[in-house]
């Protein structure tokens, strides 16, 4: 089974303690039980606990040190990092956040030339330290050219830091904060490492009401001797942003296990309830309500999967998962909204009670498309890489499935954040050609009708300025691509082809709905509008199909796992 199910953990690992930790994990989680999670989200309780056991099994050194940094079990390594991302995701957000904001104030260490820093941090990782990424500002929120955050250079060497940071997880006790700052005279950028202990950091206030402590955070002649220094210059901008692309795939990965649980939660409730003599599952918009979840939720995970694979070989020659990444970022995310908007639908009053994860999920569901870097933001990212995507294929290495035990180096070793118009792409059309099945063929119909706008009717100077449109045609480049990724991973995964069918039932839908947005925006011209209804088709429907996957893959999962009360 591709989901993943805590009670049977069979995933592959090239050793022994990278399932360990899984196991670990999950035997926290289920050993304190539904109960405890619940009260402590309620009460809004630091997740002191968790982080004992974290620092107790070594798990954020085992998962978050380079190689050659740390213990010899050490490295980065995506693929397990995206399974831990997951389960922490699939216990609560909170738990997924505290680890996530380490992520991320841990980039702008791994990628500096301050060695002795390093080696600091992997021993702070071993005694159970956490970390934070200061980037944000209160005025600015993550508009890096905007940063107030200041030093001046001290006599005697070195410089004092002042300034204010907003929305900073883990503020309130990181060992280091990884903070991005402005050198004054000069306005060049540098990241420093501040100490949140320290006397001349304040921690002003928590700005959430939550487990997590989502600080704003005061320097005041804070002291950055050489030392702290992580990066200056081109550098320290490069690590801002290559940072964000080490860690904003993880919400991806957030989403998937949120949805896993809300899942199993949804399906136990409606095929036990009995309304007006039948089960809420025997009601037709509700099969089609879980069928569509479920494969918008198989597809979630097929792609975050596929472009984990692209990180993990990606090189200087090779920066394909500068698309993928974003991909899975803004359309993982948001799908994952569309799986518990399609449960909450079906179980309605039950998804509001104090009791159950799925009132988690609901809430914490929506902050993922949001964060690090808005839906917006990535889309208009992506669009970069649209021409040659389509227009400018190349020959490159055909990437396996990357489960091997090797440090993800280049992860940080990014390099410039620039040229991303230049990266070129395989050929995409042939997996599609390889799934001869009904919907599939559809949506190679729409696809040729999206580069026929795009060749014919190629939007001008203008719209290329007017974010509404490109953002518009950028869902439909999205959805190619995110078709891409799904289809190499169901022949990776050999997946059931029923079942492919049935995803790209969905996707159909999804590109007819956005083929509709492009044509009824203001700036669309009449000949793309005409292209626009061309995108428009029906899926190609089979009952028999609908009623095996509905039987087969997703009712099946009706008992399939309850957390431990
Ligand atoms: C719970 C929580 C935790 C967080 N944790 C951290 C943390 O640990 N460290 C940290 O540094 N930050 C953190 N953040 C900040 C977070 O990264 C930002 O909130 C996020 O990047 C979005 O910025 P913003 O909310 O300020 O939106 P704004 O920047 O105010 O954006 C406003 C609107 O403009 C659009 N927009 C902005 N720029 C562009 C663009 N270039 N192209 C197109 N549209 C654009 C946006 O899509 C949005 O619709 C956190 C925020 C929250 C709420």
């Amino acid at each position: 089974m591709i989901l993943l199910d805590p009670n049977k953990h069979d995933r592959h690992y090239p050793d022994e303690r990278s399932r360990e930790v899984m196991l670990k994990t999950i035997s926290f989680f289920e050993r304190r039980g539904k109960r405890k999670l619940k009260e402590d989200d309620h009460a809004a309780v630091w997740y002191g606990e968790f982080l004992d056991f974290v620092r107790a099994e070594r798990i954020f050194a085992t998962l978050c040190t380079p190689s050659g940094y740390g213990a010899a079990d050490a490295r980065w390594d995506t693929w397990r990092i995206c399974e831990f991302a997951e389960i922490l995701g699939f216990y609560g957000l909170q738990y997924w956040y505290t680890w996530q904001v380490s992520v991320l104030g841990l980039g702008p260490i791994w990628m500096s030339d301050n060695e002795a820093l390093k080696r600091k941090t992997a021993r702070l990782l071993e005694e159970g330290a956490i970390f934070a990424f200061g980037l944000s500002e209160k005025a600015h929120g993550a508009d890096l050219y905007s940063t107030e955050m200041a030093l001046d250079a001290a006599p005697g060497g070195g410089f004092v830091a002042n300034g204010r940071k907003y929305y900073i997880g883990n503020g309130n006790r990181a060992a280091l904060v990884s903070t991005f700052g402005k050198i004054a005279g000069t306005g060049e950028y540098c990241f420093f490492a501040a100490e949140s202990q320290h006397a001349n950091y304040r921690c002003v206030q928590n700005v959430v009401h939550s487990q997590n402590f989502v600080s704003e955070y005061e320097l005041r002649d804070y002291p950055v001797r050489e030392e702290d220094l992580l990066s200056r210059g081109d550098e320290a901008w490069n690590a801002a942003l290559n940072t964000v692309n080490i860690g904003k795939f993880n919400l991806g990965w957030a989403s998937i296990g949120i949805c896993t649980h809300a899942l199993y939660e949804a399906i136990h409730h409606a095929a036990h309830r009995k309304l007006y003599g039948m089960h809420v599952t025997d009601f037709p918009h509700a099969k089609a309500l879980f069928t569509d979840a479920y494969a918008r939720l198989v597809a979630m995970k097929l792609v975050a999967l596929r472009a984990a694979d692209y990180m993990r070989s990606a090189n200087a020659e090779d920066r394909r998962y500068l698309l993928y990444n974003p991909v899975v970022k803004m359309k993982v995310t948001t799908q994952g909204e569309d799986v518990i908007n399609h449960l909450w639908d079906v179980i309605a009053a039950k998804g509001f009670e104090k009791d159950t994860y799925f009132e988690m999920a609901a809430r914490d569901i929506r902050g993922l498309p949001k964060l690090e870097g808005t839906v917006h933001v990535n889309i208009a990212l992506i669009v970069k890489f649209m021409a040659n995507y389509f227009f400018q294929p190349a020959e490159l290495p055909a990437i396996p499935r990357r489960d091997d035990a090797c440090n993800d180096d280049f992860l940080f070793h990014q390099g410039a954040t620039r040229g991303l118009g230049r990266i070129r792409f395989h050929d995409f059309a042939p997996v599609f050609a390889r799934f001869d099945l009904p919907n599939v063929r559809v949506f190679r119909e729409q696809i040729d009708a999206l580069k026929a706008l795009l060749a014919h009717a190629t939007p001008d100077a203008a719209q290329t300025r007017d974010i509404d449109f490109l953002l518009a045609v950028g869902e439909l480049f999205t959805l190619v691509v995110y078709a891409q990724l799904l289809l190499e991973n169901a022949e990776i995964y050999e997946l059931d082809r029923g079942l492919v069918d049935q995803i790209f039932d969905v996707l159909v839908r999804d590109f007819s709905r956005f083929a509709v947005q492009l044509h009824g925006k203001p700036s669309t011209s009449a000949a793309q509008a005409d292209h626009c209804l061309q995108m428009i088709r029906r899926p190609a429907a089979d009952a028999a199909r609908s009623e095996r996957i509905w039987l087969e893959h997703v009712h099946a999962l009706r008992d399939a796992y309850a957390m431990n009360p």
